[in-house]
């Protein structure tokens, strides 16, 4: 089987230029991840990229399976994930192109599975145990750190930490709703961060969070609300930057045996009852 160090979950657009992509099927005891993975080389590291919608942008934010996403990355051989995506800005000052590194998130979502630990029966049969996995500080500090070193590097001073509200979608907040998102303090809003995160995390993968403020959210501006079409046409006028950001902050993540943060020993002295891929 294909291999694989590092993981990106994002968009064709990080992707599509490389050369010498291999694209590999994987399926998992969790079913099937959002599409192929696609695995090119980057700065000498072999990186899986898996679109967290389907390559048709096909599967919204609540219908992704998350479980098989991670789980897929792990069997490539994938120990350190990074997950670039497009949010909307809780302040005014948070404006179209800012990248914000979040050190915390807040979960308001409503039905999506956030464990692999659930002691219910896989689709293999095997049954996992139930165990509580700690999402304190939910981000990998080398991660962070690096993704942080690579805005700085290319000259695009990034937002270090915040947190990231994750609203279970597919509409957008109501201006209330992200008015009281703003005064609760958080700093910009979601789709996708949770589970993915904590899932990472289950699996004792280290998981860096780099969002794109899109657009101002409702509460924060004052016009129409935001449009799918505006957040696509922002997103798609940074992603060339945000690209060779992200590939930046991949060259600079530690080696895999080198880890040595809170995410490496996620699952230290926890019996899951499964075996990890
Ligand atoms: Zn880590």
């Amino acid at each position: 089987m294909a291999n694989a160090e590092i993981g990106v979950i994002g968009g064709s657009g990080f992707y599509s230029f490389l050369e010498n992509v291999s694209e590999t099927r994987v399926d998992t005891p969790y079913g099937s991840p959002s599409d192929s993975l696609f695995i090119g080389e980057i700065a000498g590291r072999q990186v899986a990229f898996l679109p967290r919608h389907g390559r048709d942008h096909g599967i919204p934010p609540h219908r992704i399976n998350y479980r098989a996403n991670l789980w897929a990355l792990r069997s490539l051989g994938v120990r350190q994930v990074l997950g670039p995506c497009a949010v909307g800005g809780l302040r005014p000052e948070y404006g179209p192109g800012t990248l914000l590194v979040p050190d915390q998130f807040v979960d308001r979502t409503k039905a999506r599975t956030q464990t692999f630990y659930d002691g219910e029966p896989r689709l293999d049969g095997e049954v996992p145990n139930v165990v509580h996995v700690s999402v304190a500080d939910p981000y990998c500090p080398k991660g962070r750190a690096a993704a942080l070193a690579a805005a700085r590097g290319r000259g695009w001073e990034p937002v270090d930490g915040g947190t990231l509200v994750v609203v279970e979608g597919p509409r957008f907040s109501t201006r209330a709703e992200s008015r009281w998102h703003a005064a609760m303090g958080w700093s910009v809003v979601g789709m996708t961060g949770h589970p993915e995160a904590v899932l990472a995390r289950e699996l004792g993968l280290c998981y860096t969070s780099m969002t794109l403020v899109t657009d101002l959210d409702a509460g924060a501006e004052t016009g129409e609300g935001v449009s799918h079409e505006e957040v696509l046409k922002v997103f798609s006028a940074n992603v060339e930057r945000l690209r060779t950001v992200l590939f930046d902050a991949v060259a600079g993540l530690p080696a895999t045996d080198a880890r040595d943060c809170l995410c490496a020993h996620a699952l230290d002295g926890l019996d899951t009852g499964i075996a990890l891929p």
